[in-house]
């Protein structure tokens, strides 16, 4: 059964939000500033410069066991062999003397393979008596020997510039002795919220109001992106206030993001303020939740209008501005990560909206991955936001869903 037609549907001066996307996209040219910085200040910087490797890694042969380094030529076809042990290499302290035939050297993870030996024998695999070491049949020449350049050859490009640089990038640029790196330097970004009901946390409320909670859940999703935050606090609903704080904020961020205030009912003025101070469009994107989304440019700042309602401003942040934020930074990020599961229940949907409904991915009795419904979904549900663990993204198009239809995820933890 579809849900009945609503004239909110389908108005076709909605965006779609791909659309909405694909114009923020074309409009931000990333910044270009680049700073040199020390290996262990880039963490979670974008690369500004193709990293080539400037060795071999490994960098030259060595044992991918402890055990014993041995000729493979020595090895017998079948029965046992036994051999000399004439010394051991360890990590970091090479046995210098070539292995002739009819010798082994015992030899440690990592350590480099003596000259004359080809292969390494694990030490379960072999018996000592004293400096006499058995071994059996049925090993291949060349095992446990690690060669180098066949993690990174020389010259290799091994990071492109537009690269995040995380935990792994870290290790692997001081795998290669890289002791300084080009970025691009961090972004600033200011935000505030605007209502003339909102009230800080720590104060009472009276009646009416309402504690200011979209400007916690940005901070935490901008100290996730890890910008830099400036946070210009609650500004009333007062043309010269608001005015004044876009002042503060664009000539002081590279980008703006505010909340509420872009509703129809609400956007008059605040229109009239941008129009004065920039270019900024109004936009309804079609979808749920979210709709209104101002986007453009506030001075030289680029400008973020997120809708008011507190799972709007995520649903509006992670799929519009997050994106647009690592772009302004120079990043070459993938589309989040989303995956088809089958839903647990049916899901209320209506045609003409893109639903980007807060889900809880899971295992089923079966062990199988599925997906339900972080309860009410409506747009000021905030606890939903925070049971969820993925977006459930429903297509324009979609009406209501069965249970056990495939439908997208989008995993939260993917997002950043
Ligand atoms: P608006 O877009 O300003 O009309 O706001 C839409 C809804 O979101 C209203 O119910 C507001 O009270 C609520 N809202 C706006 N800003 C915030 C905020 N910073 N924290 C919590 N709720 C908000
Ligand atoms: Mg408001």
């Amino acid at each position: 059964m579809s849900a009945k037609p609503s004239c909110d549907e389908f108005d076709p001066n909605n965006l779609r939000v791909e659309q909405a996307l694909e114009q923020i996209h074309q409009n931000i040219t990333p910044l270009v500033d680049t700073i040199e910085l020390p290996l262990m200040q880039v963490h979670n910087h974008v690369l500004a410069q193709d990293i080539r490797s400037p060795l071999n890694v490994p960098a030259y042969t060595n044992s991918a066991m402890d055990g014993y380094a041995l000729r493979a030529a020595d090895l017998p076809a079948e029965g046992n062999v036994t051999l000399d042990m004439i010394g051991t290499a360890y990590a970091g302290t090479p046995f210098n003397h070539a292995v002739q035939g009819g010798q082994c050297v015992r030899i440690m993870t990592g350590a480099k393979l003596p000259d004359g030996a080809d292969t390494v024998i694990m030490q379960e695999h072999a018996s000592a008596d004293g400096d006499r070491i058995t071994f059996a049949a049925a090993h291949n020449e060349g095992q446990n020997v690690r060669h180098p350049g066949e993690d990174i050859a020389v010259d290799e490009v091994v990071l492109k510039q537009g690269q995040r640089l995380q935990a792994a990038e870290l290790g692997l640029l001081a795998s290669l002795g890289v002791p300084q790196i080009k970025v691009r330097r961090k972004l600033k970004v200011a935000f505030f919220s605007t209502g003339d009901e909102l009230r800080p946390v720590g104060e009472a409320l009276e009646e009416g109001q309402i504690y200011d909670s979209n400007r916690y859940t940005l901070f935490g999703m901008l100290r996730q992106l890890d910008v830099e935050i400036l946070d210009l606090g609650v500004i009333r609903d007062v043309p010269e206030a608001i005015e004044a704080a876009f002042e503060q904020a664009a000539d002081q961020a590279d980008a703006v993001i505010t909340s509420g205030g872009v509703s129809v009912g609400e956007a008059d003025y605040v229109k009239q303020t941008l129009d004065k101070l920039g270019e900024v469009s109004f936009w309804k994107i079609a979808m749920k939740p979210g709709k209104p989304l101002a986007f453009g440019r506030v001075k030289q700042a680029w400008f973020f209008g997120l809708p008011g309602n507190p799972v709007s401003v995520m649903a509006t942040f992670y799929q519009f501005a997050l994106p647009a934020l690592r772009h302004l930074m120079g990043e070459t990020a993938e589309p989040p990560l989303t995956f088809q599961v089958p839903c647990s229940e049916a899901l209320k949907k209506r045609a003409g909206r893109t639903d980007f409904q807060r889900g809880i991915l899971h295992r089923d009795e079966q062990g199988k991955l599925t997906v339900s419904a972080a309860g009410m979904q409506a747009s000021h549900i905030l606890s939903g936001m925070s049971r969820a663990n993925c977006f459930i993204i429903l297509p324009l198009e979609a009406d209501n869903i069965e249970a056990g239809t495939l439908v997208e995820v989008q995993p939260f933890r993917g997002l950043m």
